[in-house]
C-alpha cells in the first residue's frame, strides 16, 4: 500500500493544527456541535481546540502515574517501584507548574503592553468620556491577543490545580494498591475518654481516618485478617503534646489525623519487632558516627526539653534522628506522617527514608 503521508493538512489552520488527542499527540478531533466527535489522524482532520492544549493533555495524562503491573515480592524493591511512580507524579506536577507560570508571565506581558498602548494614545486633559472611548478602542484592538493569553493561562492553571489537588488522594490510592498480599493483623484503636468529656470529639473521627490509612498500608485486601492489640487513645482535656507509651496514645480532643498517624507509628514499632528492627537498622546506617545534639539547637524550636537529643543527619526534619535511651525511633512515625500528608515530597526529597518506611510498615504483624 502506498504511503498515505499528506504534506498539507486539511483545514484552514494549516501547519498550526495542534497535535491533539488525550495524551497521544497524534490525533485531531473531527466533531460537530451537538454530535459526538470522532478521532482522526492529524493529517486528515481539522483540530478543534477546546479546553486543554495538547501539551497540557500530555502532561496531565502522564501525571496519573501507575504502578508496574507486576510488583516485586522484595519489600525494598517494591518500595522503589512505588517511589518511582510518585517521582513521576511529582515531575509532571513540576512541569505543569512551569507551563502555567510561563502562561501567567505571557498574560502579564500582554496586559502591560495593552496598558502602554493606552497610555501612549490617551490625552489625559481630555474629558472623561473621551478617555473612556480611547480605553474602549485600545481594548478592542487588543481583545484577541489579551483574551487568547487569558484563556490559555486559565486552561493551564485549571489543569495544574486539578493535578495538584488530586495528587495526595492519588498517591494514597497507589499506596493501597501496593500493599503486599499478606494476612497481617489489622491495626485498631479504642478510645478512653475522661468522664467530664461527654461530646464526641473530633479526635474520634480523626483516629478512624488515621487507622484506615495505616490499615490500608498493612492489611491484605484478599485475605481476611484478625484484629491485633488495640492502641488505647487517652483523650485529655485541654491541649496536650501527643505521645505514645507502650499501647497508650495520649492526645486531646483536636489531635489531627497526621499526628495520630505519627503516634500509631510508635505503637506499631512497639508491638511489632520486624518493623522496629527495620527502623533501628535504617537509623543506625544513616547516623553512624554522628554526634548527639540538642533538638532545640538542631530545629531552632525552643519547645523541646534540654534532654531531648538527635542526630540530625540530612533527614527532612532533625526530629527523625531523635535519640531515645530505651531504643525507640522516630523513623517509622515520621515516615508514616510524611507518607500520609506529603507523599510526593517525601518520595522525592528523602528516597531512603521513604523506602525504609514502606519496607518497615509492610512487615507489620501485631501477632509477632
Ligand atoms: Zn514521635
Amino acid at each position: 500500500m502506498a504511503d498515505r503521508k499528506i504534506s498539507t493538512p486539511l483545514g484552514s489552520q494549516g501547519d498550526a493544527v495542534p497535535l491533539g488527542g488525550p495524551g497521544s499527540g497524534n490525533w485531531g478531533h473531527a466533531g460537530r456541535k451537538g454530535k459526538r466527535g470522532g478521532s482522526l489522524p492529524r493529517w486528515s482532520a481539522m483540530s478543534v481546540k477546546s479546553g486543554k492544549t495538547a501539551q497540557i493533555r500530555q502532561v496531565v495524562a502522564r501525571s496519573g502515574a501507575r504502578l508496574p503491573s507486576k510488583l516485586s515480592d522484595d519489600p525494598t524493591e517494591r518500595a522503589g517501584q512505588v517511589r518511582k511512580a510518585f517521582a513521576q507524579m511529582a515531575e509532571a506536577e513540576g512541569r505543569l507548574k512551569a507551563i502555567t507560570s510561563d502562561a501567567g508571565q505571557k498574560l502579564r506581558e500582554v496586559s502591560n503592553a495593552r496598558q502602554r498602548a493606552f497610555s501612549a494614545a490617551v490625552d489625559w486633559d481630555a474629558p472623561v468620556a473621551e478617555i473612556n472611548a480611547v480605553q474602549d478602542r485600545i481594548n478592542a484592538e487588543w481583545a484577541t491577543r489579551y483574551n487568547g493569553a487569558l484563556e490559555d493561562w486559565r486552561a493551564k492553571d485549571a489543569a495544574y490545580n486539578e493535578v495538584r489537588n488530586g495528587r495526595v488522594a492519588r498517591a494514597r490510592e497507589l499506596l493501597l494498591a501496593a500493599a503486599p498480599d499478606t494476612p497481617a493483623k489489622s491495626f485498631k484503636w479504642e478510645a478512653v475518654e475522661p468522664r467530664n468529656i461527654t461530646m464526641r470529639s473530633q479526635v474520634m473521627k480523626n483516629a478512624q481516618v488515621a487507622a484506615d490509612f495505616v490499615n490500608g498500608l498493612v492489611r491484605s485486601r484478599s485475605v481476611a485478617s484478625e484484629v491485633g492489640m488495640p492502641a488505647m487513645l487517652r483523650i485529655k482535656k485541654g491541649s496536650v503534646r501527643a505521645s505514645c507509651r507502650e499501647n497508650d496514645v495520649k492526645c486531646d480532643r483536636k489531635t489531627s489525623v497526621r499526628t495520630l498517624v505519627h503516634e500509631f507509628g510508635h505503637f506499631i514499632e512497639h508491638y511489632s519487632p520486624v518493623p522496629f528492627a527495620h527502623a533501628v537498622a535504617f537509623l543506625r546506617s544513616r547516623t553512624q558516627g554522628e554526634k548527639l545534639v540538642s533538638l532545640s539547637a538542631a530545629t531552632g524550636n525552643s519547645g523541646y526539653r534540654p534532654n531531648e537529643q538527635t542526630r540530625p543527619d540530612r533527614f527532612l526534619s532533625a526530629y527523625v534522628g531523635k535519640h531515645y535511651a530505651h531504643g525507640s525511633t522516630e523513623v517509622l512515625s515520621m515516615g508514616l506522617e510524611y507518607l500520609y500528608a506529603e507523599p510526593l515530597w517525601f518520595a522525592t526529597q528523602d528516597p531512603g527514608h521513604f523506602d525504609a518506611t514502606l519496607t518497615a510498615i509492610w512487615t507489620y504483624d501485631a501477632n509477632r
